[in-house]
């Protein structure tokens, strides 16, 4: 099954809940997400039993591979019990979660035995107070690193560890970062900070281009180019050249990669989006509760895929950025 632009569906990343633990500024800024804001309430929320069940008619129609995301995953309760549901779908080839870390050290172990493969692990700074200015609540890199730390004990590695750099911000973490995961053998990813929703007041300006990101590395650390794993990789891959490590760049600003885009994304209360920036969601949750077969919710999936011409990146311009989007700890990155 493929988009009007030709693109195969091959990933699904679900939401599990729009809750969080931080507030990144970036991300669930405290002055939008304060005490008063609406979060989903529990009976909106699709159940595991649903959920499983979406993936399960999402597999069928192409998609290999499931992240589980947020908000935090980790902070939905008994969250192994729905990757030990998933990990035994025929069919799934590739079952990973997304998480600030916070709650690896203690869960790790649980994860790795439910079935879970891998982990990418969210972490800006190996500063305190860069990284507390970052994540809004105070939290310490240390307890972060402890979670990193277990989960590759654990077997949930090759940890990968997801870095947005902002400017003004963290720019000066990037170099410790790199040394630091590099050593351990961790796999770094720089992300571009991306204009996702409307609370965090995203600037250009903001924005360090990938290509600003490696030449500082390269200048310290030479680097050298890598092949994409698979075709449609999102990240740039590069490799030290003096030796074993890896870094990657997620250019989605500067290097739009909307071509290879095979991604479909479900929200904690069954929304489909076909698109990060996508303005609205179709409503899936109805048909999980209201009888249909899943041969009609296969081809409620494939009705929504088949007409994608999605492509938000590629277009990024004044007229799209004041469109109505949907936030990313909705959707989930
Ligand atoms: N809470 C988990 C975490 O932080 O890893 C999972 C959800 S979070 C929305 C997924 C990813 O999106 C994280 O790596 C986060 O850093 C990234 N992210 C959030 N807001 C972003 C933004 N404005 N630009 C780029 N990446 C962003
Ligand atoms: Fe929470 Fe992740 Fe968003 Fe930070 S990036 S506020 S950890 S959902
Ligand atoms: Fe895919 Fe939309 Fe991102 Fe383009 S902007 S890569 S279509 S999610």
């Amino acid at each position: 099954m493929i988009d009007r632009l030709g693109r195969p569906l091959r990933d699904l990343r679900v939401s599990v809940t729009d809750r969080c633990n931080f507030r990144c500024t970036y991300c669930m800024p405290r002055e939008v997400f304060g005490r008063d804001f609406a979060f989903l309430p529990r009976a909106d929320l699709l159940t595991f039993e649903e959920i499983a069940r979406l993936v399960q008619a999402f597999v069928a129609e192409g998609v290999e591979k499931i992240r589980l995301t947020g908000g935090e995953p980790l902070v939905r309760a008994n969250l192994e019990r729905l990757v030990a549901m998933l990990a035994a779908l025929p069919g799934v080839q590739d079952l990973t979660l997304t998480t600030n870390g916070s709650l690896l050290a203690a869960k790790a172990d649980t994860l790795r035995a439910a079935g879970l493969r891998r982990v990418t692990v969210s972490l800006d700074s190996l500063d305190d107070a860069v990284f507390a200015r970052m994540n809004d609540v105070g939290f310490p890199v240390a307890a972060v690193l402890e979670g990193i730390e277990a989960a590759a004990a654990a077997g949930l590695g090759p940890i990968k560890v997801n870095m947005v750099v902002r400017r003004g911000l963290n720019e000066q973490s990037v170099l410790p970062m790199a040394r630091h995961f590099r050593e351990r053998g961790q796999i770094l990813r720089f992300i571009e900070y991306m204009d996702v929703g409307h609370s965090n007041g995203w600037r250009l300006e903001e924005v360090v281009p990938a290509e600003e990101l490696l030449a500082a590395i390269d200048a310290e650390l030479p680097l050298v180019a890598l092949p994409p794993n698979y075709p449609g990789e999102v990240a740039d891959r590069w490799r030290y050249r003096d030796g074993d490590g890896e870094v990657g760049v997620i250019a989605s600003v500067t290097r739009p990669f909307c071509g290879d885009c095979t991604r479909a994304r479900v929200t904690a209360e069954g929304q489909l989006f076909t698109c990060l920036f996508g303005v609205r969601g179709h409503d899936l949750r109805t048909s999980l509760r209201d009888g249909t077969t899943d041969a009609a919710l296969r081809e409620r999936i494939r009705s929504v895929w088949s007409v994608r011409s999605d492509r938000y990146s590629e277009l990024r311009s004044a007229a799209t950025s004041a469109l109505e989007r949907v936030e990313m700890s909705h959707i989930g990155g």
